[in-house]
């Protein structure tokens, strides 16, 4: 995940939820991605610490635990640089070119000058932060497929040159774990995002987020009062498929449809179920808002951790490659020498 600081729902929803659940089941290492922050924002660093800092409270306030994952800053691990450095002699740059979000994200995002070495390499460094865990799988939604299939042919493409001390080949092919990732809408009916200023924060008191559903966009259909609405076509209905129990979204669906019920009761339902959802992460927030020293140090540790298994790779990858740092085999000139 991108150093964006403090997240929303749609990061919750989208990613931080389905991590949760999977610490229980896999050995999982995540990332705070400050590098990949770069590649877009490279122009003005002065936040991007802080802004690591609130996305690591962030994870622990939803329920990721040091004690079942390893959680790390990706810059706090240089063998991620060395790894992309290597693949970056071996990637041909005609499929990076041909990555859908490279054109897509230099084409909308026009305040910033994109046309960078780093922003056409960042799938490379993506392979690297992969393949330097030999990953098995990685959690993606359906739009992340193309990425991975690129560190798949990266680690062939490096397996077909390169090979381990018994002739094996180093680096696995990992796999997508496809993430289901419900529409979220943001206050304006948009996909929620910081760039749209259309988010509730996580860590977004009770009576902004009440504010801020008041605000919310719904079934444009739903004009006056009593004229009868859809929640399908409605962002507070997506909130409350994601959020309300299922007798709330029975409510929803027979008061909308016949305007039994008006918008802002339905959104304050809808504020009741994000705030229930929010409560138990915005109380585990507050010990690390009180003590974020305490974060930090969850993060050095998963630093070191991380930097340990990395460089367990890169010995393996610096033998196959002729980089090892050991003195050189004699073999080329003993040969010479007997001749
Ligand atoms: S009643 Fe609820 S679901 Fe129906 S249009 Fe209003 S806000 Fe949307």
């Amino acid at each position: 995940m991108r150093s964006t600081g403090k997240l929303h729902l749609g990061n919750y929803v989208g990613a931080l939820a389905n991590w949760v659940k999977l610490q229980q089941t896999h050995d999982c290492y995540f990332f705070i991605a400050d590098w990949h922050a770069l590649t877009t924002d490279y122009a003005d660093t002065s936040q991007i610490k802080q802004n690591t800092l609130d996305v690591m409270i962030d994870w622990l306030a939803a329920g990721l635990d040091p004690q079942r994952c390893t959680m790390f800053i990706q810059s706090h691990v240089p063998q991620h640089a060395e790894l992309h450095l290597l693949f970056s002699m071996i990637t041909p740059l005609g499929w990076l070119e041909r990555v859908p979000t490279y054109k897509e994200q230099q084409q909308n995002i026009k305040d910033k000058d994109l046309n960078t070495y780093g922003f056409l390499g960042y799938p490379v460094l993506q392979a690297a932060d992969i393949l330097i865990y030999k990953g098995d799988f990685v959690p993606v939604g359906e739009d992340q497929v193309a990425h991975i299939e690129l560190t798949r042919e990266i680690a062939r493409r490096f397996n077909g040159f390169y090979k381990g001390s018994r002739n094996q080949e180093v680096l696995p092919e990992p796999q997508p774990l496809l993430t289901p990732t419900p529409k979220l809408p943001g206050t304006d009916g948009r996909k929620m995002s910081k760039s749209y200023d259309n988010y509730i924060l996580i860590s977004d008191p009770e009576s902004v987020i009440r504010q801020k559903l008041k605000t919310m966009v719904t079934d444009p259909a739903r004009v006056r009062r009593n004229d009868p609405g859809n929640p399908d076509v409605c962002p507070v209905g997506d909130l409350h498929k994601i959020f309300s129990s299922s007798e709330t979204v029975e409510k929803v669906y027979a008061g909308c449809r016949s305007a039994g019920i008006g918008c802002i009761e339905c959104k304050g339902w809808a504020a009741d179920s994000i705030v229930g959802t929010l409560a138990p992460m915005q109380e585990r927030r507050k010990k690390y808002e009180n003590d974020p020293r305490a974060a930090w140090d969850i993060i050095e540790a998963g630093n070191a951790k991380a930097r340990k298994e990395a460089e367990i790779t890169m010995l393996e990858v610096r033998e196959a490659t002729g980089l090892s740092h050991d003195f050189p085999a004699r073999r080329s000139g003993a040969d010479s020498a007997k001749r």
